[in-house]
């Protein structure tokens, strides 16, 4: 059974003024427990569209999205997104940005547990030395780490990668791409992640698939990958 089965999944934007742009042309996918899938396509390709209907933020027009073979009901805590911008609240901490993840799904755990979740998350991201500084004090590289370690706190099934390497310098990508290499070795979770750079997509993920351009969408030639590492 895939942890993740995309089957038939359209989507299509129609304009104030009726145009309609085919974005995704029925997207058949399977994603294997543990897997770390790379999706590659150019600006336009329908990355952002199809991470975000994954994700359950766009609704399809038509197709299934199964997880453990279980139709996705919107946005849920088992996928976890971190997006090209990180989106985190400037006036919280980067402990705190993490910890509102925490809170938001393990209301079961006492408050000190909660805490001590989003510390472990802050140090897994190898942010433990800038706990309790704002966002606007960090890096473009130690933003988007804050952002890996709020959806980890979610202790999410598939993690969604919407390149959330791209708007970085390529001194810090590479320091990043090593980074998000480790953590998967650490949390081996499911790993999908949505990219415009090759190199990237080789370099990090067990699977490649090709995301072809509208009208004639479809994930294209998925091939294994197999690289020394
Ligand atoms: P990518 O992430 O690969 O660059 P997107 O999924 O962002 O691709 O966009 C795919 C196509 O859909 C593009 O032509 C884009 O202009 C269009 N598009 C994306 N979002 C919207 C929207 N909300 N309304 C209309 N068109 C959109
Ligand atoms: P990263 O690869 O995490 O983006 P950088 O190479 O940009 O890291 O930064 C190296 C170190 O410099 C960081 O660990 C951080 O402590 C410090 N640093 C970088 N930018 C800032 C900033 N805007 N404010 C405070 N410290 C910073």
């Amino acid at each position: 059974h895939p942890i993740l089965a995309l089957k038939g999944v359209t989507k299509n934007y129609t304009s104030k003024t009726g145009t309609v742009t085919e974005v995704l042309g029925g997207i058949d996918l399977e994603v294997a427990e543990g897997e770390f899938i790379a999706i590659l396509g150019f600006s336009g390709a329908g990355k952002s569209t199809l991470i975000n209907v994954i994700a359950g933020l766009i609704e399809p027009d038509d197709g299934q999205i199964l997880l453990r073979g279980k139709p996705i009901l919107g946005t849920g805590k088992d996928r976890g997104v971190v997006f090209q911008s990180y989106s985190l609240l400037p006036w919280l901490t980067v402990a705190e940005n993490v910890a509102m993840a925490v809170d938001a799904v393990h209301q079961h755990l006492s408050a000190s547990d909660r805490a001590a979740l989003a510390r472990q998350k802050v140090e897994l991201v190898g942010l433990g030395h800038a706990m309790d500084r704002k966002p606007a004090q960090l890096s473009g590289g130690m933003r988007q780490r804050v952002a890996v370690a709020r959806a980890l706190a979610m202790e999410p099934e598939i993690l969604l990668l919407d390149e959330p390497l791209s708007a970085l310098d390529a001194l810090t990508r590479a320091k990043l791409q090593d980074e998000i290499e480790r953590i998967r070795k650490e949390e081996g979770r499911t790993i999908v992640l949505v990219t415009n750079d090759v190199d990237e997509a080789l370099l990090l993920a067990d699977r490649v698939a090709v995301l072809t351009p509208a009208p004639a969408t479809r994930i294209g030639r998925v091939w294994p990958v197999a690289m020394p590492r």
